[in-house]
């Protein structure tokens, strides 16, 4: 249909019995689109990622339905549905919890991309669509073969037109027609092939990955609100340090989190990526027991090593502690923020994360119970923990404050009036620039504090 799409394929349809996907796996939210728009003479397909992961025998994250009943006549059928989007409408139907997300076929390239009206392409990018189209014409616009594959209602077999399903079998992320276009209209793609690579273990296709090296620094011109929502798609979902390195080892961090690569590729390097990785995994591990997770302690993982580096800069040219550590934590979000959005409630917990780490150094009784009910406590003691690979002081530091919370106030209190404020100090203090007045390295305070 499309010469820019030579890897088409003619349709194939995998039935019931040649395919894995059983109806109760599907949600019952989804289950219930399907059927009502079935009965009601509409085509309604599964579509996307659901299908996908249903095929290697993973949960779906959400169930995404595809048909050619306009937004509208999906409103007329549900009461419990609402149309969003300015660009594309799309309708969602409610189902307690769950929502169903029901998209209208698209042609011509329309796109997931924030787009409002009719198509246009502008430097090979497409800026503007809104073109209701045929499901071939649906299948063709969308990223990956293996994103490409279409759950009938009707019969229960799979539909695929650009041979996703073998994809899908060897595990492969190919992409749908000529990847320089792809990736030019679209330069988010190339995180998507490096992100679901990473959380399915697929591979990416030799075709689909060798652009990277030139086209990567498109990447710097995407609009960074959306690289804010795949960035916690990357990151918060629960295959966070599989992520970074499959960015790192594809040549992508630099042009989405430069602050982060140049950190990782200068002197000290090496105990960052300690750092990093340590809080990636953390991550994951709470996302894996269902535990809340911000994106703003992330953030301030990837970020540190900048952080870190030019507020001990600052201060060894003489500007003061809380000044340089207030500054450099604003330049940071500001110029973070230019390739991925930082919402600024984020951005505030991320600046009061990294200039309470100066002040863990400071055990005056005054400041330590002062620290201990500061309300981003707990955040900036869980990044002093993660800190523990910057050496054995910092490890220190990291115990010392564990029992101060595990103590009783007046044991603490006690502790704190009667031993010299040296004594209790740990071994060592971090950044070395920084370090005022009392710190001291003493055996006596491991000892103090290992005994307790
Ligand atoms: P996940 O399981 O992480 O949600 P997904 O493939 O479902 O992965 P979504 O962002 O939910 O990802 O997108 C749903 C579907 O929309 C995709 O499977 C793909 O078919 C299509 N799609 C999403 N983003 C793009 C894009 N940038 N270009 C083309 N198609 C896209
Ligand atoms: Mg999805």
């Amino acid at each position: 249909m499309n010469e820019s799409n030579p890897n088409q394929a003619a349709l194939r349809i995998i039935p019931r019995e040649a395919h894995c996907i059983s109806r109760k796996q599907i949600s019952s939210g989804a289950l219930r689109v399907l059927y009502r728009l079935n009965e009601a003479g509409y085509a309604a397909y599964l579509v996307g990622g659901a299908v996908r992961d249903l095929l290697i025998g993973g949960q779906p994250k959400d169930f995404d339905v595809a048909t050619d009943a306009t937004p509208e006549d999906v409103r007329r059928l549900f009461r419990n549905c609402r149309l969003i989007g300015r660009r594309f409408r799309l309708a969602h139907v409610v189902f307690g919890p769950e929502i169903v997300e029901v998209a209208t076929f698209r042609g011509n390239g329309g796109d997931d991309i924030d787009t409002d009206g009719d198509r246009q392409v502008v430097d090979g990018r497409i800026v503007r669509d809104n073109v209701w189209g045929t499901i071939e014409e649906d299948a063709l616009r969308r990223d990956f073969t293996a994103n490409a594959l279409y759950y009938d209602i009707a019969d229960f077999s799979v539909r695929d037109y650009v041979g996703g399903y073998d994809d899908v079998q060897r595990r492969v992320l190919r992409l749908i027609g000529d990847p320089l276009q792809r990736y030019r209209e679209d330069p988010v793609r190339m995180l998507r092939a490096v992100r679901l690579s990473a959380k399915l273990g697929f591979s990416i296709s030799p075709e689909a990955r060798a652009p990277f090296t030139d086209l990567g620094v498109l990447l710097t011109q995407a609009p960074p609100a959306r690289l804010f929502d795949e960035s916690l798609k990357m990151f918060l979902a629960g295959n966070g340090l599989k992520s970074f390195r499959a960015l790192e080892q594809f040549g992508l961090l630099g042009a989405v989190f430069p602050l982060t690569a140049r950190a990782l590729a200068f002197r000290g390097g090496e105990t960052f990526r300690a750092v990093v990785e340590a809080g990636l995994a953390g991550t994951d591990a709470r996302v894996s027991e269902d535990k809340s997770v911000t994106p703003a302690f992330l953030f301030a993982v990837l970020l540190w090593g900048a952080v870190r580096a030019q507020a001990e800069r600052e201060i060894a040219r003489g500007v003061e502690s809380n000044v340089a550590w207030q500054r450099v934590s604003h330049q940071v979000i500001a110029e973070q923020a230019k390739h991925v959005a930082i919402p600024r409630r984020f951005g505030q917990v991320m600046q009061e994360i990294w200039t309470l780490q100066p002040r863990f150094a400071d055990r005056q009784k005054k400041k330590v119970f002062r620290l201990l009910a500061h309300p981003r406590f707990r955040g900036a003691y869980d990044f002093l923990l993660l800190r523990a690979a910057e050496g054995d002081d910092i490890a220190e530091l990291g115990r010392w404050w564990t029992r101060a919370q595990s103590t009783p106030h007046e044991t603490l209190a006690e502790e704190l009036s009667t031993a010299p404020s040296s004594a209790l100090a740990p071994a060592g203090d971090a950044p070395k620039k920084r370090r005022r007045r009392r710190r001291r390295p003493s055996a006596q305070a491991s000892a103090a504090t290992d005994s307790q």
